[in-house]
């Protein structure tokens, strides 16, 4: 039995961690599929505050981890497969062990959609992107590319125009999925050039450890073209990883976990934090201050409860 159980090991999650833990609840963390979350996935960090010279996300991550585990946090490894929030206390199952605790603080994040070519799974951190507030700034007077055809991709296109000396939009389709509105602001934008329909094919230079050009076909013309970019902003769009809360946590249409006064869900006791259940800001530090909100809570929840 445990006091309080955190599914994920992102920004969310392991701040999480660290503040139930020096509240002396000896929180128990279940990383998930991706131990560290997107964090892990990047290369620099330059906005995050307190480090001038910018961190490596893996660095940032491990050190979370190791303040979290300095005050007496646990980690499991496994992701979870089963939840049962109807019961108290609540049961959670990771691999071939179940959990009890008696309050929950759901930390697992979304996952950045990819194109699913291994090139871009290759160079991701290394000229191949999902996050434009992120990394924007590492492109300044480079000519980058932005995949997708949604809101994001418009925002994100429109957004790294501020560092980018050219930003070519790829798009799959003729029509796109972003609102007028956005869309309209890209298409006036001088920076941005809008090429449909096309996919990408290839990302090189994988033996550089960098990005030197895209390969992409034309859909309507069926030929192949090399586009040079420095640069690649994958922007079709993200998912939360709230499959095994469905029927039990309200979520909204899109998956995102629906949260009141803060991080509390629509069963007492059960949290959420970080992107998980934000779909606006997905920052490491709002995740991070996310997860100081659902530990105090839940150290609240717990006292209130006497437990
Ligand atoms: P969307 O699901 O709206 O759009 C995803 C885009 O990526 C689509 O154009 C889709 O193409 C394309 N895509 C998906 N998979 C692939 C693939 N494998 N290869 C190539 N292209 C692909 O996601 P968004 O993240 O853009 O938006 C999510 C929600 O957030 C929306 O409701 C949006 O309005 C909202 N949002 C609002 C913002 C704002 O108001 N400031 C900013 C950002 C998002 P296709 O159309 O062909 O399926």
């Amino acid at each position: 039995m445990h006091k309080v159980i955190i599914i994920g090991s992102g920004c969310a999650g392991l701040t999480a961690a660290i503040y139930t833990a020096r509240a002396d609840l000896k929180p128990v963390v279940l990383d998930g599929y991706e131990p560290g979350g997107q964090l892990a996935l990047t290369t620099e960090v330059e906005n995050f505050p307190g480090f001038p010279e910018g961190i490596l996300g893996p660095e940032l991550i491990e050190r979370t981890r190791k303040q979290a585990q300095r005050f007496g946090a646990e980690f499991r490894s496994g992701a979870v497969t089963a939840v049962d929030l109807k019961v108290r206390p609540f049961r959670i199952t990771a691999g071939k062990e179940t959990y009890e605790a008696q309050s929950l603080i759901v930390a697992a994040g979304a996952s950045a959609r990819m194109l699913g070519i291994e090139t871009e799974r290759l160079l991701l951190g290394h000229g191949v992107s999902t996050c434009a507030t992120c990394d924007g700034a590492f492109f300044r007077n480079r000519e980058i590319v932005v995949v997708g055809g949604g809101d994001t991709a418009m925002e994100e296109a429109t957004f790294l125009t501020k560092f980018a000396s050219k930003v070519t939009l790829l798009h799959r389709r003729n029509e796109f999925r972003a609102s007028k509105i956005m869309l309209e602001r890209a298409r006036e934008n001088k920076k941005i050039v809008i090429k449909t329909p096309y996919v990408i094919q290839e990302v090189e230079n994988v033996a550089k450890q960098s990005v030197e050009s895209i390969k992409v076909l034309n859909l309507d013309t069926k030929k192949l073209e090399t586009i040079p970019t420095e640069g690649v902003f994958v922007a079709i769009g993200h998912d939360p990883n709230t499959q095994v809360f469905k029927g039990q946590l309200e979520m909204d249409s899109a998956g995102y976990l629906i949260t009141h006064d803060g991080p509390k869900t629509n069963v007492p006791g059960v949290f959420a934090a970080g992107d998980v259940q934000d779909h606006h800001f997905r920052q490491a530090i709002t995740a991070a201050g996310s997860g100081c909100m659902a530990a105090i809570s839940a150290e609240r929840y717990l006292s209130a409860n006497g437990h």
